[in-house]
């Protein structure tokens, strides 16, 4: 690891405006593919007439990690600029992007928000805009990328800007902080070298931009949360659950509670990428094995922290919540699925307590009688099966979530404070 301060990336976008090849640019050019993987298929394309495609293949190996789908060490890419050292939270073209978007964006640091210049602002647009804005990111890049497709035409890239910043606008993200930058990540245009095909823009290359980012916050010292994304039973170590410590530590020897299952034991070894480890921290995607802990004693959804301080498991929880894309109206006693962390669970909004002003923050309404797209709320929340979450105000990677119904996300919101059990 490197010892440059670390800064988490969200890569968000629209399908196909080129969220995959930015990321496989950014690796490329920062030199983060192995030289002899290059050198291997750079001989492989001139044999077969083909020069110059170094590129297609970082292409291709991303694809390729992308279908092995979630393992154990999920691959995150990573890459360094001279200032920092960059992980992408996300994993752009995952089956599930929102879903990861929830875990993802909640922690990033900040956001490359990828627009295709001849496409616009598309709904994946909209929507990944008000996650990163609703779940705590500050600052946005504002990539429009296949800039080649439109011949680099500069009354083309303000028109996309300006859709864009109406889209900020909307939902308040700080239009002047964000940067924008006309780019081709197939071609390579301001990505890292300034691109002559646009003389008219003497802005910051995308890698120049990412080094000049404020640092990032200082990690909080909240207890142990690692979520658990799956339970395994592996011969000869017993049960092992897997998941990220988002924050505190993990050490061996400590005892833990998972929590809402609600059971308790010492922690005998930590395995990450393959290795044997006594300690993991925040990042860290572990497998654990706890002694006394059999499989069917704990779940997906489950949180484990310290058994002196257990992950709080909510009764209700008081929640802001901005709707995004409901058919008709909100109501009391509306059940949809909230999923946060690796838990998804069925809960109803049991009261509405006020409607906010999207543009102040301020109370506009007692007690409304109904919500709808693009009112901010705060409501009160009853889980219907046992779920353990966090005030975003003390956890904030264990206090926000995502409300899907119908097969979209219908709002996203922060948890104010939980009643526990
Ligand atoms: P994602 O769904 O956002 O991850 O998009 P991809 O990275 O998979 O890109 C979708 C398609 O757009 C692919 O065929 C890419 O080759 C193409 N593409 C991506 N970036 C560019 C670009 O800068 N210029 C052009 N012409 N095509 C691009």
């Amino acid at each position: 690891m490197s010892e440059k301060p670390h800064q988490n990336l969200a890569i968000i976008g629209h399908v196909d405006h080129g969220k995959s090849t930015l990321v496989g640019r950014l690796l490329f050019e920062t030199g983060s593919v192995p030289e002899h993987v290059i050198e291997q298929y750079r001989e492989e394309a001139e044999e077969k007439g083909k020069g110059g495609f170094e590129f297609a293949y970082v292409m291709d190996n991303l694809a390729e990690e992308r279908e092995r789908g979630l393992t154990i060490d999920i691959a995150h890419q990573e890459f360094d600029t001279d200032e920092y050292y960059f992980t992408i939270v996300d994993t752009p073209g995952h089956r599930d992007f929102v879903k990861n978007m929830i875990t993802g964006a909640s922690q990033a640091d900040h956001a490359v928000l990828v627009v295709a210049a001849d496409d616009g602002v598309q709904p994946q647009t909209r929507e990944h805009v008000f996650l990163s804005r609703t779940l705590g990111i500050e600052e946005l890049i504002v990539a429009v990328n296949k800039m080649d497709l439109v011949d680099y035409d500069e009354d083309r890239f303000r028109e996309v800007v300006e859709e864009v910043k109406g889209l900020l606008k909307q939902v308040r993200f700080a239009v002047d902080d964000a940067s924008f930058l006309p780019i081709s990540a197939f071609e390579g245009d301001n990505v890292a070298d300034h691109s002559e095909n646009t003389p008219w823009y003497d802005g910051q290359t995308l890698l120049e931009t990412l080094n000049s980012l404020p640092e990032p916050e200082p990690p909080t010292d909240a207890p142990l949360r690692l979520p658990i994304q799956d339970v395994y039973t592996i011969s000869g170590i017993g049960t092992v659950p897997v998941g990220r410590v988002e924050t505190g530590t993990l050490n061996t020897g400590d005892t833990v509670s998972f929590q809402p299952s609600d059971v308790a034991g010492e922690v005998k070894t930590i395995e990450m990428h393959h290795e044997e480890v006594p300690r993991a921290e925040p990042g860290d995607n572990v497998g654990f094995n706890v002694r006394g802990i059999g499989k069917n004693d704990i779940r997906r959804g489950d949180v484990c922290g310290p058994a002196d301080d257990p992950p709080s498991v909510a009764e209700t929880f008081q929640a802001q919540l901005v709707v995004m894309q409901h058919p008709s109206v909100i109501t009391a006693g509306y059940t949809p699925v909230f999923h946060a962390h690796t838990a998804q669970v069925a809960c109803t909004i049991e009261s509405l307590d006020q409607k906010l002003d999207p543009a102040s923050g301020e109370v506009a309404e007692e007690n409304p009688d109904f919500i709808e797209n693009g009112d901010a709320a705060v409501v009160t929340v009853r889980p219907q099966k046992p779920l353990s979450i966090e005030p975003a105000s003390e956890i904030p990677e264990l206090g926000s979530f995502a409300v899907r119904d119908m097969g979209q996300t219908i709002a996203a919101g922060k948890v104010l404070s939980v009643t526990e059990r």
